[in-house]
């Protein structure tokens, strides 16, 4: 599939007022037969999150990178460009959205800027969380993040990273355990990414149950291998698939973990499990599939804005006065699961904890209902766009125009240019073959270095 682009449409912020602003997700899912009784997406929601990629740059080269050859050549987009990309996410989602700040390793950039942006975003009514291979985001760098309204640190670690002197997963726990230690207290919600490749397949369920046992940890998200970007490693081994991924993460945890009860977008993109753990043991929140749907329906009924993310707590207490017979039933089964957590209660303090499988798709095999469907965007000059098909033609979005509008005029900015220029006519990106072999990663990389070495 070419030049596949499935923006969201733009109408301008405050004609967005009173409008649903899940319509457009809602019709993706609906026309592909995925917005089923455990829908969330475009029922609760405008979209699951949007990333805002502040830099090209990285301290790694993954064997797995999503970046292009030439993402590393490119400038990063100075703040009034993040900016006006953060008012763009806004005005298409409104309030409650997550946004990612990523890049590359967003921690390459001034803690200034990030600062700035976290404030950015938490003025605009949004949420914001730093993705981040952890290497540079010491606990200075987060307290400072924190104070500047910074809600969520996801850290990327994994055997793709070939972190110096690490040989399996069970080695990184070591680094798993010092960047909770660094994120601890803060205030900050703590997420762990792992890719799960071929090289790590056999230690997920290990992995998935060190990532049960830390108290702290509030989301895991497991992203499959994807033929995509600059990375060295190209097409998924046979044996990972959604349900093998799901089963080695359930042997992990020790119990079936329901992922089809409730859904995150499209059901080939995304699995979603939710937990209650302590001292050892988990048990699915989600084990009641006909009660899930019925809350989730009871939801939608008292949800009376969906000009912006459902706001739980509220809905939750209209919902309780409303249906309070459901409501008693909720809660026994919350009640219920916590029980089975049976010795595990006198061990450590009861958590939830929420399960993600992602599954990106291959550059060249991209699904259109899928994209159509995305429920995770990347912010681009031309609003946000399903990060699958981002990843597919990052160049193309590197080289196209973003406009900035200021009270001083109207000035254009690519990443080919360090700063706006006042003319739109922009420069391309420059050609990764010229690069020296220090400004090259991944495949280009290692190209040259074999052709060097052959010579
Ligand atoms: S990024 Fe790709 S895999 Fe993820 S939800 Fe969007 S289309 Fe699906």
């Amino acid at each position: 599939m070419k030049d596949i682009a499935f923006n969201h449409p733009t109408p301008a912020g405050r004609r967005f007022k009173g409008t649903d602003r899940r319509a457009p997700l809602r019709g993706g899912l609906q026309s592909c037969g995925e917005y089923g009784a455990g829908q969330t997406a475009g029922r609760f929601y405008p979209i699951a999150c949007v990333a805002l990629e502040v830099t090209q740059r990285c301290n790694l080269d993954c064997t797995l990178c999503y970046l292009s050859d030439r993402a590393e050549m490119t400038y990063d987009p100075p703040l009034s460009v993040l900016f006006a990309r953060i008012a763009t996410i806004r005005s298409h989602y409104g309030t409650g959205v997550s946004v990612q700040l990523s890049g590359g390793d967003p921690t390459l950039r001034k803690v200034e800027d990030l600062e700035a942006l976290c404030r950015e975003i938490r003025r605009l009514g949004m949420r914001s969380c730093l993705m981040t291979n952890g290497i540079r985001a010491s606990r200075a760098m987060l307290t400072r993040l924190a104070a500047a309204g910074l809600d969520d640190v996801a850290f990327h670690v994994d055997m793709t990273q070939e972190r110096k002197g690490f040989d399996n997963e069970a080695e990184l726990n070591t680094v798993r355990r010092a960047y909770i230690r660094r994120a601890r207290g803060l205030g900050l919600r703590i997420l762990f990414n792992t890719t799960v490749f071929g090289g790590n397949f056999d230690e997920l369920p290990e992995l998935a149950r060190f990532l049960r046992d830390q108290s702290e940890v509030a989301f895991v998200s497991f992203q499959m291998q994807a033929d995509t970007g600059r990375g060295v490693l190209r097409n998924r081994p046979d044996a990972i698939t959604q349900d093998s991924v799901a089963r080695a993460i359930e042997a992990g945890y020790g119990t079936p973990l329901d992922f089809d009860a409730a859904a995150v977008g499209h059901s080939k993109c995304n699995r979603y499990a939710s937990v209650v753990t302590a001292g050892g043991r988990a048990v699915s929140l989600l084990s009641n599939r006909p009660l899930v749907h019925r809350v989730m329906a009871a939801l939608e009924e008292v949800d009376d804005n969906k000009d912006a993310h459902i706001r739980i707590r509220p809905k939750l207490r209209r919902m309780v006065r409303r249906h309070p017979v459901l409501a008693l039933r909720a809660l026994s089964h919350l009640a219920l699961s916590v029980a089975r957590l049976g010795p595990g209660l006198l061990r450590g303090p009861v958590r939830r904890q929420a399960v993600f499988i992602h599954n990106f798709m291959a550059a060249d095999a991209l699904e259109e209902d899928r994209c159509a469907s995305c429920v995770f965007m990347v912010a681009t000059g031309n609003g946000p766009l399903s990060m699958c098909v981002h990843n597919a033609q990052r160049d193309q979005h590197l080289a196209s125009a973003d406009r900035v509008d200021s009270p001083m005029g109207t000035f254009w900015w690519n990443s080919a240019m360090r700063g706006l220029s006042s003319r739109p006519d922009l420069p391309g990106l420059k050609d990764p073959q010229q690069a020296p072999l220090k400004r090259l990663k991944g495949q280009l990389r290692a190209a040259r270095r074999s052709r060097k070495e052959a010579s």
